[in-house]
This record gives C-alpha cells, structure tokens and sequence, in this order.
C-alpha cells in the first residue's frame, strides 16, 4: 500500500526551515509534482470491486485512501460546483440548469492551482462542464477527452514538475451502450441486449408515479456496467501514459465521481431526482506522491469535495476560508448532500416534475450512522453541523434567483 520515499519530489519551502530553526513540529510537505485529477461521470461506488473496473480496483488497492464517498448532490452541476469551489450548493447556488455557472467570486481548484506555480490542462466531457459555465478559469489547456491520443500525450510527456490534470470520462453516464469486450465481465449477461438504452426512453421512468418496467431496468443496468467496465479502460489507458512518463509514483492521483446512479432502487431513474445512496455514493480513491510523509486520516464520513481542499493543502496553498477539511484532517462530521427541484409550491399532488425553476431544497445528511433525508416544505435552508466548517457562514438570500 505505501510506496518507496525513492523518485520522490517533496519540496519543503522558506516556511518549513523556518519552522525547524525555532524548533516547531515539521510543517506538512509540500507537493511540487504532478496532480492528476480523474472524474468519472455518474459512477456508483457499488461498482468498484467487483472486478468490473480492473485499473480502478487495482489503483485503489494501491492507493493511501480508497473507499465509498459522499457527493456533494446526485448530478453534474451542483456536484462538480461543490468540487471545483470547495462549497456546498446552497453557498455556491449552482443548483440548476439556468444556474450552471460557477460563481465569478469563488476562487477554483485550478485557478488555486495556478497561482501556486501549477500548469493546469483539463480534458473534459459533459456539456455542463464547458467554458460557458467556468469551467475553464484557471486552464492553460482546455480541450474533450474524447481526443484520448492527445490526453495520453500530455499525461506521457509530464516532465514531474507542478502540473494538474484534470480529466472527466462522460461514460457510464447514459446513454448505456453494448460494450461487447467486456461482457464476461457480467455476472449473468442477457442474450437480448440492446445496442444501446438512451436517456429519453429512461426519462419517463424519473416519475416515482410510474413503476420502472423489470426488463428495461435489467438491460439497463447491464449495459450501464458495461459503460462503467469502458469507462475502467480510458481510466486504464491514462493510468498507463502516467506510468510512460516516469512520474506514476511522484504523482498524486485523485479518482471521484460526481454522484451515482439509479435503476429503480428509489423509483426513479438516472440521476438528479432525489438523494437515495446509489445517488450519492461515490468511489473515492487517492495516491498521494511516493514518500508522502503526512497520512490521510479524514474520518468515518467522507464528503467528496473535500478532495478540494486536500488538493490546494497539498500542493502548499491554504483553502479559503469556509473551505471544508482535507482528507489529511480527522474530521467526525457527516457529510450533506443537496438537491434543488423545481415544482411549484401551490400544486399540491403534483406529479413529478424534475430538477429546474424555483429551490426547493432537499438534503441528505449522512453520517457514521445513518442517513436522514429530507423534502422540505417550506423554503428552509439546509443549515446544520455538516456545512458548519470555520468562515462558512453566510447569508442564503445572497444566492437566491
Ligand atoms: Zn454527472
């Protein structure tokens, strides 16, 4: 699990010898390498281990802290918000789609990044993770993943200094295709699999009014593994241009995703409908830099954008203030999830009408012990020990429509 302190390139700043002249406790490294950031698209973590994902159990395996995960919300926007700024959704108000943007006053992870001397290329997919919504402040290099010749090609020629990559792989994300190499991979493969299930025909299903039909829901889920064992295989090919540049085991690599899937377990499907745990919980795996000396310690509970703040700490910057806890910090706090839907308040019995217009919060909060979720009624504000963290007060109104 631990790596050889050989190759490694810890850099220890004017602070640290400061520090050690007037006998202080060391100061925590400081990580003057690559950082290789990987976002899986509406991955669950119940996914991982069951040898459908071999690079990413192997990675894992191999990792300093590998395990289940709390995102942030159950689709992209809110949930990628929360990962690039290091905020919950109800301070950095991208709760729908007419709110995409990430707020021009938050400071990202690669802006950060940048101003501590990293040179930062993102690969990406998904039409909400686009320059039009800010997702390219902070990038020298903003370009699709699908491009994956060009992607293996930076992380092939990283020269082991300061440089962030960040990829997002769109798959499993539906649509589901028939990814036929790796059907041996299924536990009991259907012979009647289609070529590929789309989002509309699923759309219908996101109604909890309408019960999810056993036959789509079972191709469904089938062809979604067969999207994540795809997905596995990018990550795979990555993970391999990594280890061609010499700079695997000097690199810290950070593998999430933004939240889950559903195939009925709530009565609803796809994502972005309610905050069940296959919504929610995602796989988090991170490979701190070889002879890394500060172990990461974050407690029962992890909330996945915490992997913010652990990214700026580690690379020698300090999270803004209302940043939460790195993962290098033992916290005993659950971890909140939000989800914002749009149906109007004065229609009582009204059917299901899916994520957009006007907040209505709904929160999960999850912690060692259980998970509380929520449909508030009325305009309450997610408010508790969970987004508490130092600085983070603030006014709610500020962010409202
Ligand atoms: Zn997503």
């Amino acid at each position: 699990m631990k790596r050889s302190p050989t190759g490694t390139r810890l850099a220890a700043g004017l602070v640290a010898v400061a520090a050690l002249a007037s006998g202080c406790s060391e100061p925590p490294p400081v990580h003057r390498g690559p950082i290789v950031l990987i976002t899986i698209d509406a991955l669950r973590a119940d996914l991982v281990g069951t040898g459908l994902m071999p690079h990413l159990d192997r990675l894992a395996a191999d990792a300093d802290w590998a395990g289940t995960s709390i995102a942030s919300s159950s689709w992209t926007v809110p949930s990628m918000a929360s990962l690039f700024t290091g905020r919950q959704p109800w301070r950095h108000g991208s709760w729908h789609a007419a709110r995409a943007s990430l707020r021009d006053d938050l400071p990202t992870l690669p802006e950060i990044l940048r101003d501590l001397g990293f040179r930062n290329a993102a690969f990406r997919s998904n039409a909400w993770l686009t320059q039009t919504f800010g997702y390219v402040r902070g990038f020298e290099r903003f370009g699709p993943v699908a491009r994956m010749e060009r992607v293996t090609g930076v992380l092939r020629t990283l020269d082991g200094g300061p440089q962030f990559v960040w990829m997002h792989v769109l798959p499993p994300h539906a649509p589901y295709r028939l990814h036929e190499p790796y059907i041996d991979r299924l536990a009991a493969p259907r012979d009647d699999l289609p070529e590929r299930i789309t989002p509309l025909e699923m759309r219908q299903f996101a109604d909890p009014a309408l019960p999810l039909d056993v036959d789509l829901r079972e191709r469904a889920w089938q062809l979604y593994q067969l999207n994540a064992a795809h997905a596995d295989s990018l990550v795979g090919a990555m993970l391999e241009a990594l280890r061609e540049s010499g700079h695997f085991d000097d690199a810290l690599i950070a593998v999430t995703s933004d939240h889950g899937e559903e195939f009925g377990e709530n009565g609803q499907v796809l994502h972005g409908n309610n905050l069940h745990r296959v919504l929610i919980e995602v796989p988090l795996v991170v490979k701190l830099p070889a002879g890394w000396t500060q172990p990461l310690d974050p407690g029962p509970v992890v909330a996945n954008y915490r992997l913010f703040s652990t990214l700026v700490q580690a690379a020698g910057g300090t999270p803004p203030a209302g940043s939460p806890p790195s993962l290098f910090e033992t916290s005993r706090a659950g971890a909140l999830s939000e989800l914002y839907l749009g149906c109007p308040w004065s229609r009582r019995g009204a059917r299901w009408c899916g994520r957009a217009g006007s907040p209505r919060p709904r929160t999960a909060t999850t912690t060692r012990c259980w998970r509380l979720r929520t449909a508030n009624r009325r305009r309450r504000w997610p408010r508790s020990q969970e987004n508490s963290w130092p600085g983070s007060s603030g006014s709610s109104r500020q962010l409202r429509p």
